[in-house]
């Protein structure tokens, strides 16, 4: 038996990790490993939404459990201004959870709060593994290093996870078929199905 992982999934706004490797959350949690998400705000929610019940209906999409799920409370477009407040509450999670793998905003996206989370993840976590997700709209080019193969089980697990944000329902990237298509894209890439894709900003190896 694999032994069990500690992933850590950093977001600057609730639905960035879900839509950048939420299939591959789904298969991490299918698969037993402990997965912590951490979201540094809410996206914007419609008048009459609750935002947190839309993360926790989205983690539980994904299969992640509630009490593993963390949400801050920053001020959007505004995280610069609060970027040792960050580094810090990364800090502190490091030693709490010596994460096998962080996953965070690639460093190429262009979201000056992604910026922030994944730079102060490198900060926080360069000790340990980290990878950097995909969101193509953030990015002039990605660096598609590394893959994860999945079902479209795992597939269907994001798209819904990405409904529950139903203010954000309307964004082309947030649609049922784009998501199918870009897991495919991917999936074809590495000759299987389906996939995500990451950027390696740090792998420690182990035998
Ligand atoms: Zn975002």
């Amino acid at each position: 038996m694999t032994p069990k992982k500690t992933i850590l999934a950093l977001s600057a706004h609730t639905d960035d990790a879900e839509l950048g490797m939420g299939a591959t959350l789904a298969r991490y949690a299918e698969s037993g490993h402990v997965i912590y998400y951490a979201a540094f705000t809410q996206a914007p929610s419609r008048h009459g939404h609750d935002p947190k019940k839309e993360l926790f209906k989205a983690a539980s999409a994904l299969g992640l459990p509630k009490n593993r799920v963390i949400l801050h409370n920053f001020e959007r477009r505004q995280f610069n201004n609060s970027r040792q407040e960050i580094l810090q509450i990364m800090c502190d999670l490091e030693k709490q959870l010596y994460p096998t793998m962080v996953f965070v905003p690639s460093r190429s996206d262009t979201h000056q709060d992604h910026e922030v989370i994944s730079r102060e993840a490198f900060r926080a976590f360069k000790y340990y593994s980290i990878l950097g997700y995909e969101l193509p709209w953030n990015t002039i080019a990605f660096e598609s290093q590394a893959f994860m193969s999945l079902d479209r089980k795992d597939v269907n697990k994001k798209i819904k996870a990405i409904k529950a944000y139903q203010s954000q329902n309307e964004k082309p990237y947030a649609q049922p078929d784009f998501i199918e298509s870009w897991a495919r894209m991917r999936g074809a890439t590495i000759g299987e199905r389906y996939a995500e894709t990451f950027e390696v900003i740090r792998l420690i190896m182990e035998l």
